[in-house]
C-alpha cells in the first residue's frame, strides 16, 4: 500500500484543477464560433520569474497599480501554480463584419487600422474588439467556476496578466492571471 503525503496530493489536485480550468476556458462559448482565447499553466520556477516581472513593472506606475503589483507578487510566490488566460482582440470574421460600434469605432476595419498604431508601452495595447473582450470574460468565469467547484483557492489578477504580457508568454492582447492555492487560509483575501 502506498502512502501519499498531503502536500503531494494537494499539488496533484491543483494541477488537475488547472488542467480542467484550461479545458473550461477552451470550451466556453465564443462569439461567432471564432476562438481567439490563449491559455497557459505556470508552475515551478516560472512562478518566481512572473513574480519578479510583476515587481519590476511597478516603478513609475500609478500608486494603486504599483502597490497591487508588489502585493500580488507575494501571492504568486505563495501559490502552487497559476493559469493564464488571454485573448487576441481582433474582430471576428472581418470579411463579414458586425460593425457594432462597441469598441468606439464605426467599423471593424477602422479598429483594425487603429491597431497598426498601438502604443506598446501600455499594459494591454489596444484597441481591442469589445466582442473579444466579452469572450475573455466568459472564459475567465468558466475557469474560476471549475476552481471554486473543486475548493481550490483562486483569484483573478490583472497584475499577473500585465507581467505575463510583458514577458510575451501568450500571443494575446489582454491577459489575466489566476493563481491557485490549497492551504488552511486563502492567501488571496484579507491581505492587509
Ligand atoms: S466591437 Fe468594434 S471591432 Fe468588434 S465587432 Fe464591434 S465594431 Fe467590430
Amino acid at each position: 500500500m502506498a502512502r501519499i503525503e498531503s502536500q503531494t496530493a494537494e499539488q496533484d489536485a491543483m494541477r488537475t484543477v488547472a488542467n480542467l480550468m484550461i479545458a473550461a476556458a477552451r470550451t466556453a462559448p465564443k462569439a461567432r464560433g471564432v476562438d481567439e482565447i490563449r491559455t497557459m499553466i505556470i508552475d515551478g520556477e516560472d512562478l518566481e520569474i512572473l513574480a519578479r516581472a510583476m515587481e519590476d513593472t511597478a516603478p513609475g506606475r500609478p500608486e494603486i497599480i504599483a502597490n497591487g503589483l508588489k502585493r500580488d507578487a507575494g501571492n504568486v510566490r505563495a501559490s502552487h501554480c497559476a493559469v493564464l488566460i488571454g485573448i487576441r482582440g481582433v474582430p471576428k470574421k472581418p470579411e463579414n463584419p458586425f460593425d457594432c460600434g462597441a469598441c468606439g469605432f464605426r467599423t471593424c476595419e477602422n479598429l483594425l487600422k487603429a491597431r497598426e498604431k498601438r502604443d506598446a508601452s501600455q499594459d494591454f495595447p489596444g484597441p481591442v474588439c469589445a466582442i473579444a473582450s466579452i469572450d475573455l470574460g466568459v472564459a475567465l468565469g468558466s475557469a474560476v467556476k471549475v476552481a471554486a467547484e473543486n475548493n481550490v483557492d483562486n483569484r483573478m489578477m490583472y497584475t499577473m496578466g500585465v507581467a505575463a504580457a510583458k514577458l510575451k508568454w501568450l500571443e494575446a492582447d489582454i491577459v489575466m492571471g489566476i493563481p491557485l492555492s490549497v492551504s488552511g487560509k486563502s492567501p488571496y483575501f484579507d491581505r492587509g
